[in-house]
């Protein structure tokens, strides 16, 4: 399979050129058709096999065909992952594959003043990555709100338990608006994984690799 066999917009297929991607991973082969169709993606699959360009693509492929501005204080898309370190690689990741779409993006994460990241929500962005303590600090200051969510992307799911995140992932999932696309990715799937993804992914395409 070559990328330009999956149905991704021209801009993105020649920032992947520029990165010097050849051809997708199985799990980006196995998602990205399915996601850009709409489906729900749950992927099983470890750092390492290409999983943050196989949800990263299929939402800057959504913002590509339909650039319109999020309104201030929400975002278009919600990545959460359980780590600044983490989140900070996804933000690089989807501004390089973005390059020719040019999103606007924000980091949120803990350890950090507030009030930047207040600032960058407070014009709307297209792509939030955040961490789940600073995301759930900056909703109860109502700095931020959930509603038109059109992507939700759920990176790292045990980590997120091991990390004792559950109940604010749990608050957060509850906070989004009923129709919009999901992606769940985990390397494990124990029981208390799999009834979350369950809530969350209704009908989903399984990718494991
Ligand atoms: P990840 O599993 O998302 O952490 O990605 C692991 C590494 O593989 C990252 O350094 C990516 O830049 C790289 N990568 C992802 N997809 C591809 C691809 N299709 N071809 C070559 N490298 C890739």
């Amino acid at each position: 399979t070559q990328f330009n066999e999956l149905g991704l917009a021209a801009p993105l297929l020649r920032a992947l050129e520029e990165e010097g991607y050849t051809s997708p991973t199985p799990i980006q082969a196995q998602a990205i058709p399915a996601a850009i169709a709409g489906r729900d993606v749950l992927g099983i699959a470890q750092t390492g096999t290409g999983k943050t360009a196989a949800f990263a693509l299929p939402l800057l492929h959504r913002l590509a065909n339909d650039p319109k501005r999020a309104a201030p204080y929400t975002c278009r898309v919600l990545i959460l992952s359980p780590t600044r370190e983490l989140a900070s690689q996804i933000h690089e990741s989807v501004r390089a594959y973005g390059r020719h779409i040019r999103p606007s993006t924000a980091l949120i994460f803990g350890g950090v003043p507030e009030n930047p990241q207040k600032r960058a929500m407070a014009k709307g962005v297209d792509v939030l990555i955040a961490t789940p303590g600073r995301l759930m600090d900056l909703l109860n200051q109502r700095a931020l709100k959930l509603e038109g969510i059109e992507v939700f992307v759920l990176d790292e799911a045990d980590q997120m338990l091991d990390r004792g995140f559950w109940p604010s992932i749990r608050r957060i999932a509850g906070m989004l608006p009923r129709t919009k696309h999901t992606m769940f990715f985990s390397a494990t799937m124990p029981e208390d994984i799999a009834k979350l993804a369950k809530e969350l992914l209704p009908d989903p395409v399984r990718v494991e690799v």
